[in-house]
């Protein structure tokens, strides 16, 4: 019996000796030692006890022995659940409480904290640290390099991913091992990855980015990775001649155009810049371009459904837009009132069916079949259009939709405007409460550095380019956005910061 998850990704390599990991200390971790990894890791799973389907809970730092947990647990078929490092031991108790996990894995500094939590729902709890050491890398390092792989069919569950919480409280996205597997296969194809690429991965590893796109194409066309264990530009720069393509966030790239070292001359080799998680500002599209000479290649997915598009990498990747629905996924717009499909060029809420698709969300039967129709779409709370060349636009989240006297008002089409004026860098539109509109546009502006924008001007532009219903109320500068870690805009705290701005005195 098969175990599809880890017979195609992570057991096909068995006996390579072709480096998997490049490490920043100039060791290379090949395929073959890292199955070793993961099989000593698999061994002390199984050994506390866990069997097929639980729950391995995981706060760790970004290290090849984290990325082993993830392939052991494939191994053992086990559900991995790996969280934000950033989260709180507050925050942490909630979904470790929430996700029902047996096992445990931290770093030192939480353990403490954990011990109760850990206590209190019967679970185990291993430490793993960075630098390899922990009692989960100490038990591994005691156990035999093989382990005999537990059987999983496709429709299993490989993983259980909080999503961003970028709209609300985080919800535990149910992923199977075929939504996986079908991710990476398409990825590779799409994107033309070999056994010869080197990818740069300065993503996390608790994020669907980092891990099941970036991680599993690797894994999936046999390649390589530098593989760092966060953002530092530095060390982008310096490794830069040795990778073929790059995966990142939008704040990646604009990072690097602010650094006079990353030059044409630098990027000549590289075959592939890859954006997605954020929208990406059609300036730093023309900006990279100008700079480098590569178009990005930007794409759109999700926690619930890795990857839904892509542009293409042959033919024209457009600006603004997030490409065409990857091949294997169907994805249509449709009225969010009668959940009729609309036509081309329409906007409305942008639903998605394929083997990408989750499973649902974890003890929240409500919202699943809210959004998860029965026929298979899914209902992504994101809107958007699909152009007269079949490319797809996102325009915003449903959650950010403003309506202002009746009016329905994408920010998206308003932020483009704002960005387009001289001194702003950029800017988030949101509603907040008014008393005769029951919400108005507000417009939240981040100057160029030393830049003061002339906000009478930008108002005025504004009224040259969209119809009256609109015009931000009011333009206020500040002198950075809130971003949550994935680097996205998180707009329900610029709301509530601003929501009382009309209110009646
Ligand atoms: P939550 O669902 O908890 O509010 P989240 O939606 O931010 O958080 P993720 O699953 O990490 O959590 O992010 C998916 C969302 O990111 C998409 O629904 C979409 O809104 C946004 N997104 C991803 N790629 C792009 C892109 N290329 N352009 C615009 N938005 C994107
Ligand atoms: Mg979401």
């Amino acid at each position: 019996m098969p175990n599809p998850l880890f017979d195609s990704l992570f057991g096909v390599h068995a006996g390579k000796t072709t480096p998997f990991l490049h490490l920043l200390d100039g060791s290379t971790i090949t395929h073959q030692d890292f199955l070793e990894m993961a099989a000593r890791t698999a061994n002390v799973l199984a050994q506390i006890g866990l069997t097929a389907g639980d729950r391995v809970a995981a706060q760790i730092q970004k290290s090849p022995e984290a990325l082993a947990l993830y392939a052991a647990c494939a191994q053992a078929g086990l559900v991995f659940l790996p969280l934000n490092t950033a989260y709180t031991v507050d925050e942490l108790t909630y979904f470790i409480d929430n996700s029902g996990a047996s096992l445990i894995v931290c770093d030192g500094r939480s353990k403490d904290a954990l011990e109760p939590v850990a206590a209190s729902l019967n679970a185990k709890i291993e430490t793993l640290n960075p630098d390899g050491t922990g009692s989960l890398s100490a038990r591994a390092a005691e156990m035999p390099t093989r382990f005999a792989t537990v059987d999983r069919s496709g429709d299993d569950l490989a993983a259980f991913l909080y999503t961003s919480g970028t709209t609300g409280r985080s919800k535990g996205a149910m992923l199977t091992q075929n939504n996986l597997l079908s991710n990476a296969e398409t990825l590779v194809g799409e994107w033309r990855f070999t056994k010869g690429d080197v990818l740069l991965h300065a993503l996390p590893i608790f994020h669907t980015h980092g891990l099941f796109v970036a991680t599993n194409v690797v894994l999936a066309s046999g390649a390589s990775m530098v593989f760092m264990p966060k953002f530092d530009l530095d060390q982008i720069i310096a490794h830069m001649p040795d990778v073929t393509a790059m995966m990142g966030v939008p704040t990646f790239y604009t990072r690097l155009l602010d650094d006079p070292r990353f030059t044409r001359e630098l990027t000549a080799h590289m075959r592939l810049f890859v954006s997605g998680s954020a929208p990406l500002l059609a300036e730093t599209h023309v900006q990279f371009e100008n700079r480098t000479g590569h178009r990005i290649l930007e794409r759109y997915g999700m926690t619930e459904t890795n990857m839904n598009t892509s542009n293409p990498y042959d033919g024209e990747r457009r600006a603004g837009t997030v490409g065409f629905p990857l091949p294997g996924v169907e994805l249509k717009i449709t009225d969010p009132e009668s959940g009729a499909t609309l036509p081309p060029g329409d906007v409305g809420q942008i639903e998605v069916r394929g083997p990408n698709v989750f499973k649902g969300y974890w003890q929240m039967p409500e919202k699943t079949a809210a959004e998860l129709r029965s026929d298979g779409f899914f209902i992504t709370g994101d809107l958007g259009r699909i152009d007269e060349d079949g490319y797809v636009h996102i325009v915003g989240r449903n959650k950010d939709l403003i309506i202002s006297g009746g009016y329905n008002i994408y920010p998206k089409e308003i932020e483009l405007v704002l960005d387009d004026q001289p001194g702003v860098a950029e800017s988030a539109v949101i509603g907040v409460p008014h008393p005769d509109f029951g919400e108005t546009v507000l417009g939240v502006l981040v100057p160029e550095k030393d830049v003061a924008p002339d906000i009478e001007s930008i108002h005025e532009a504004v009224k040259t380019s969209l119809a009256r219903f609109k015009h931000p109320k009011k333009l206020i500068v500040i002198d950075e956005l809130p971003r949550n870690t994935m680097g996205k805009v998180q707009k329900n705290i610029l709301r509530d910061k601003f929501q009382d701005m009309f209110a009646p005195a």
